[in-house]
């Protein structure tokens, strides 16, 4: 215990928010807890703001501490006692149920629960519920490089090597990557490599503070990436820097490729994407004569109706150069979210099991089913990616209740009007969280849940390392973890009592291990006391006694051949092109002090004051055209709705563009705007561009 005149209690953890999952220490003195920067691998040290003030939250005035039911009679939420709202959750469930068939209940988890929430929400959904609608927000995250990674590689990793490579780089090319304001420890780094004499050349339709550091700065029009990879490609195959001894080794169809990036003359490129000739030809230079080189892409990339063909575009060009599994080279992708990388692995996605298993594969689901003891042919097949589950939700079709985890989509899906009105046409809105988000006050039950700093567990970062999450205090009184909630709903839909060890985070992480045995993201031999042991355990791990691994793909691909997969891919244009009545392309993105949808940082003082409101970033000639003035309010608008923020004059965006963060909801609301347009094989909504004209507000 500590209070006045105690001892104080330390614990080691990591961060709350971003997939750097940077390693802090949380000490509590006199019931204050304060953050203290600790000596980790991938941060050494280092923290950002964000990370700074994550404590603050712990005793937020705004933060639940009770369940809430909406009262119809006045149309609000009222405090409620747990009985209640979990008896309102289970009629609710069963009635829907009853009138419209198991998959009418859908779940929606999120890429920050940890790696046993994700893994017992899949369990919950398709053994409790026994519904296929199951899907989560890293859709909108991470979908297109895992999609990419899986058909080149047959894995998706993030990093398939450790953090530190990056330092060691002679040539280090960023698509669409800002972690100077996303994960800013991240840039130690890239200083690093910069120090060492490597060049670091980033591509962004932005001057962002990433770009800044860069030396050499590609600015594409948004959606243009894969031209410009195509025509480095191009570049590559005309000075003759292809590893034609990998290529033939280690890969197979880079023939059609090749082919396909014949076409991609420079100037086709530069007339495309507004790259120059001469910096595409340095850039394929600096990739194709240097030793160590890694291609890392990122959001900017992902987030498009063709991200997986733009982020093959990139992948292409590290096989082409021989760069994957060599030391210090490679290609992989940055993920975002605190836990986007284990959130993926563990059967939270509409179309895996744990293990990272397609639900699809008869073996798959005869070992998972084994582990949850059910009969195979009870699994419920392969759902439907988030997008498309909450564009159906309360539709004739569509599921008819939904439960969400750690997610707030009112803020962070595309065309988000639509789904805001999706989300209050279901029978029944179930939401877990700790602080009233906007998905949250649509709610019939809010249901508060415990903190970071209150629950134990694990996270895999970026790295595809698996992390300790450690508790430091309990939660407050009214408030229960994830996994005691799920364990007592699956209790009082069996008419049964709770299984204890069901909630208990060290017993779920056991049965994880069971059922990923075997699978590409295998755990079998990842324990929390070898975690302990060490700066975490990487996957795959399939056994105590077996090595972890940080690096692979060194002597073969995770395919059947072992051999990695090229893929002929080919431009094609964004979803929504400009237009007389719509002539600006609109990009979104992220600012340093805020995460995500913003529901936790916009309550943090500090971060409020760093970045207090959404604005809209424009280039002084094109507000110049529309007498615009800097501060002046303008609407951002779409064929879809309306945004209201701030202009932002900078000379750092292209004058075709404009840029809005998307952490804010209201008015503000950037994804009111944007496309709900799909990539194909990700489900991955088009993010990053949309057309769209810019007015002035003159508010009387
Ligand atoms: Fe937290 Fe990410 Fe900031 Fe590190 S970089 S302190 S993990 S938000």
């Amino acid at each position: 215990a500590t209070g006045p005149g105690r001892t104080p209690r330390e614990v080691a953890t990591h961060c709350p928010y971003c997939a750097l999952q940077c390693g802090m220490t949380l000490r509590e003195e006199a019931g204050r807890v304060a953050v203290l920067p600790r000596q980790f691998p991938t941060n050494r040290g280092g923290l950002c703001q964000k990370g700074w003030t994550a404590a603050e939250l712990l005793d937020h005035p705004e933060r639940l501490t009770t369940p809430l039911l909406r009262d119809p009679v006045g149309d609000e939420l009222r405090p409620a006692s747990w009985a209640a709202a979990l008896d309102r959750i289970v009629t609710g469930l069963r009635a829907v149920q009853e009138g419209h068939g198991r998959d009418a209940v859908a779940v929606f988890g999120g890429g920050g629960l940890t790696n046993e929430k994700a893994y017992a929400l899949g369990r919950f959904a398709r053994v409790a519920l026994r519904t296929r609608h199951i899907d989560y927000n890293g859709r909108f995250c991470m979908s297109s490089a895992a999609a990419a990674g899986n058909r080149a590689f047959g894995i998706d990793r993030g990093l398939p090597f450790p953090l530190a490579d990056l330092g060691r780089a002679d040539t280090l090319l960023l698509v669409g990557a800002n972690p100077a304001e996303t994960m800013p420890p991240l840039v130690r780094w890239l200083t690093e490599q910069r120090e060492r004499g490597g060049r670091l050349i980033v591509v962004d339709p932005r001057v962002t503070a990433t770009a800044r550091l860069a030396d050499l700065h590609l600015q594409p029009l948004p959606g243009t990436d894969l031209a410009v990879a195509s025509a480095l490609l191009h570049i590559a195959l005309t000075e003759g820097w292809i590893d034609r001894e990998y290529v033939a080794e280690r890969t197979t169809g880079f023939e059609a490729v090749r082919r396909t990036v014949a076409g991609w003359w420079p100037a086709r490129a530069e007339a495309l994407s507004g790259v120059p000739v001469a910096d595409l030809e340095a850039t394929a230079r600096a990739l194709g004569t240097a030793g160590r080189v890694i291609i890392l892409t990122a959001r900017g990339a992902e987030q498009h109706a063709k991200g997986v063909d733009t982020v093959t575009g990139f992948v292409n060009l590290a096989l082409a150069l021989g760069l994957p599994g060599r030391p210090g080279s490679g290609y992989g992708c940055l993920t975002g979210q605190g836990n986007g990388q284990g959130g993926r692995e563990h059967g939270q996605k509409a179309d895996q099991l744990p293990g990272y298993r397609r639900i699809d594969d008869p073996v798959a689901r005869e070992h998972v089913a084994g582990v949850w003891g059910v009969p195979a042919e009870e699994l419920p097949g392969p759902g439907v990616p988030a997008y498309e589950l909450l564009e159906s939700l309360g539709t004739p079709t569509g599921p008819k209740a939904l439960l969400v985890f750690g997610s707030n989509p009112v803020v962070s899906a595309p065309r988000a009007a639509r789904i805001e009105r999706r989300l209050r046409a279901v029978d029944l809105l179930v939401v877990a969280d700790f602080l009233l988000s906007e998905t949250a006050a649509l709610a019939d039950v809010v249901l508060p849940t415990a903190q970071w700093a209150e629950e134990d567990g694990t996270m895999t970062n970026l790295e595809g390392r698996v992390l300790r999450r450690r508790a430091l205090r309990t939660p407050p009184p009214g408030v229960r973890t994830d996994l005691e909630i799920l364990a007592d709903l699956t209790a009082r839909l069996r008419g049964g009592a709770g299984d204890a060890d069901a909630s208990d985070p060290r017993v779920v992480f056991a049965e994880l291990r069971r059922a990923s045995a075997g699978g590409t993201a295998d755990y079998a031999g990842v324990s929390w006391e070898r975690i302990d042991a060490h700066d975490g355990v990487f996957w795959p791990c399939p056994a105590e006694g077996a090595p972890d691994t940080p690096r692979l793909f060194a002597d073969r691909f995770a395919t059947p051949d072992g051999r990695a997969r090229f893929h002929a891919v080919e431009h094609r244009p964004a979803a929504e092109e400009v237009c007389a009545e719509y002539p600006l392309h609109l990009t979104t993105g992220r600012v340093l002090a805020q995460y995500q949808s913003g529901t936790q940082t916009r309550r943090v003082a500090a971060l409020r004051r760093a970045a207090p409101d959404a604005f809209v970033e424009l280039h002084p000639d094109l507000a110049g055209r529309l007498g615009i003035g800097d501060g002046e309010p303008v609407r951002v608008v779409s064929r879809r709705g309306e945004l209201r923020a701030p202009a932002r004059l900078s000379t750092a965006i292209r004058p075709d563009t404009v840029f809005a963060p998307f952490h804010w909801g209201g008015a503000a609301r950037a994804n009111s705007v944007t496309n709900d347009a799909v990539d194909p094989v990700s489900g991955m909504p088009e993010f990053k561009i949309c057309a769209v004209r810019l007015e002035r507000v003159d508010e009387p």
